[in-house]
């Protein structure tokens, strides 16, 4: 009997040191479930998270983000998410709040809750905020200023600081290894805006013309003139009178380039370029915008790869300048 008895106890011990084993090995290893709008926040999230967080984008980086098909499997997702990081400035307005309410999450629910991470806020300065009130019934999708601001390398460095700061702040016993991680980040993205940087130079005040208002951030940073865009506003497909407009400003200001990004129609660009003789290039906007591009930094040493060869080719003059700079 009294055998027995022990046996019994030793069973129940053993469970009981299996259950502990289990339990506290599963939480000594939950990982920050992160959920993110786009991919290059993903990208970010993921250098700054390392093995501490599980990281997911909703939309692919070759998809519009203005314009994202909202799957019912994205509520589940968003459902178990302990963060949620996206755009902001209303670049997701169009299908990310629905999923969000939907997903009866309250860690992410408002903009209050501790998971809700608009990255907006983190950047220095918005451009392009309108003056007066945007309405978007007549189909302006920039109704609160240019959201396209991570195409800005610096802007990713704020962004990268930001998401930092919130998971220092969800899961404190790793702060250091955050911070430890934006540094890496910061250090060799500033080293990489620099390279870019020299790239770019030799092409400085150089006019282009874009398909959408998408790269207001890059010309800034890289030294470009935006000459026109083909949509007349931002999410309103051309006309043939604002074509034709355009095709004449494009030959006063001698614009030897247009690029869009790889979501947009390629046929009115196409035979804008045939007309005027400039370049013509449908470059990845995102991370995982093109096979290869599976970092922030990835990304920029595509788009300014191409658009200095394309502008290479098309300008003599800066050869000379790149020659002259290597000597
Ligand atoms: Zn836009």
């Amino acid at each position: 009997m009294n055998m027995f008895k022990s046996i019994q106890y030793q069973k129940l011990f053993a469970a009981f040191a299996v259950f502990v084993i289990l339990f506290t090995g599963a939480y000594a290893e939950a990982k920050v479930r992160i959920m993110t709008s786009l991919p290059d926040f993903a990208a970010i999230a993921r250098e700054i998270g390392g093995d501490k967080v599980d990281v997911e984008a909703l939309a692919k980086g070759y998809q519009d983000p203005h314009f994202v098909d909202a799957k019912p499997i994205y509520v589940t997702k968003l459902n178990r998410a302990d963060v949620l990081i996206y755009n902001g400035l209303d670049l997701e307005i169009g299908w990310l709040p629905p999923l969000v309410t939907g997903s009866r999450n309250s860690k992410i629910a408002t903009l209050n809750s501790p998971g809700n991470v608009d990255a907006s806020q983190y950047i220095g300065t918005v451009l392009e905020v309108p003056i007066t009130r945007v309405d978007r019934s007549m189909g302006d999708v920039h109704p609160r200023g240019n959201p396209h601001y991570l195409l800005d390398p610096r802007n990713g460095i704020y962004v990268a600081g930001g998401i930092a700061a919130k998971l220092s702040e969800i899961d404190p016993e790793n702060a250091s290894y955050y911070e430890e991680n934006y540094k890496n980040f910061a250090d060799s993205l500033k080293i990489k805006i620099k390279e870019w940087e020299a790239e770019l130079a030799p092409y400085r005040g150089t006019e282009i013309v874009t398909y959408h208002k998408l790269w207001i951030y890059f010309t800034e940073w890289a030294g470009f003139d935006v000459a026109g865009t083909i949509e007349p506003k931002p999410g309103i497909p051309p006309s043939p009178s604002h074509v034709a407009s355009l095709l004449k400003e494009m030959e006063v200001k001698h614009v030897r380039l247009i690029i869009a990004g790889n979501y947009y129609p390629e046929k009115t660009a196409k035979l804008i370029a045939e007309k005027t003789g400039a370049a013509f290039l449908l470059l990845p906007a995102a991370v995982e915008g093109r096979d290869g591009i599976k970092t922030y930094s990835e990304l920029f040493d595509m788009i300014v790869g191409e658009i200095t060869s394309a502008l290479k080719e098309k300008t003599g003059a800066a050869n000379d300048h790149l020659s002259h700079n290597q000597g």
